[in-house]
């Protein structure tokens, strides 16, 4: 098996001012080339810090973070994250804020410019090169964003909701776009959302995780038939009702498990 992305028993402690926050606990998790893997779990169970760790922006405080065999240092060009607010510069035009990840990378150049241009193509935005963000509806811009992303050409794809600001019609379209895209150009995804149905539709793995503190609570296999169905299509497809139904379940125990408050203070864990 060849596995892309690998944490190796990583935990993550926040420290501030008097206290310190165990917000991930020795957590290990493989992601397979080429798949799209979804992580779930009530709000603060660490999701995103396992993405900025995964993103390398954040260190791990035990463990390790293993990209393409590497343990990884810090952020890398293979990795490309994606976040909720689609933050494009309202004063740069659509093609301008597509390039912004090959400028900072010091690789804005003829080549570049014109593989950014054929995705925005791709994507639907052929045309609206010249335009500013605030021409565009909130799908167009969270497309322009997904260009941006897969314009310095990385491996894995981190999503952080990035589908959870639209209108649920866009929303859907966005899901099918955004699989087929990544499937087409064989790119490694690791999606976070809060919803379940899109994580069953989208993906080949769904891993729940459970809070106080942030761990692995359990794994979904999505069967192939779903996998290979369009998320649109998958969502009306008989199965998918059962594996919803499993992942509801499964992740209504990880809160009874978790316990409701944020986070998990270390000093007052019982010794
Ligand atoms: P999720 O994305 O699943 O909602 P987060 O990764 O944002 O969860 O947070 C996990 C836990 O870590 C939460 O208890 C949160 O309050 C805490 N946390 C997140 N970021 C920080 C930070 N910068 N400093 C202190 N605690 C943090
Ligand atoms: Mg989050």
């Amino acid at each position: 098996m060849d596995n892309v992305l690998e944490l190796r028993n990583v935990s993550q402690v926040y420290v501030n001012d008097s206290r310190a926050t165990l917000a991930v606990e020795d957590l290990s998790l493989t992601v397979e080339r080429g798949s799209f893997l979804s992580l779930v779990g009530p709000s603060g169970c660490g999701k995103t810090t396992i993405l900025s760790m995964l993103a390398g922006l954040l260190k791990p405080t035990k463990g390790e973070v293993v990209v393409g065999g590497e343990i990884i240092q810090g952020p890398s060009a293979r990795i490309g994250y994606m976040l909720q607010h689609d933050y494009l510069f309202p004063w740069r035009t659509i093609l301008d804020n597509a390039l912004l990840g090959l400028e900072l990378g010091g690789r804005r150049t003829e080549q570049g410019i014109d593989y950014t241009r054929s995705l925005l193509h791709e994507l639907g935005l052929g045309g609206f090169e010249k335009r500013m963000p605030h021409e565009l509806s909130g799908g167009m811009r969270q497309r322009a964003a997904l260009v941006r992303t897969l314009a310095t050409e990385p491996d894995v794809l981190l999503l952080d909701e990035p589908f959870s600001a639209l209108d649920m019609g866009i929303k859907l379209q966005l899901e099918d776009l955004v699989q087929s895209t990544l499937r087409s150009k064989g790119k490694t995804a690791v999606l976070v959302t809060h919803d379940l149905a899109e994580a069953a539709a989208m993906s080949d793995q769904v891993v729940v995780l459970a809070r106080n503190p942030g761990r692995y609570y359990g794994s979904f296999l999505i069967p192939p038939s779903i996998r290979d169905a369009l998320p649109t299509e998958a969502r009306r497809m008989r199965e998918f009702q059962s594996i919803f139904d499993s992942l509801w379940r499964s992740l209504e125990e990880s809160g009874e498990k978790g316990g409701a408050s944020h986070g998990q203070e270390l000093d007052s864990r019982p010794s």
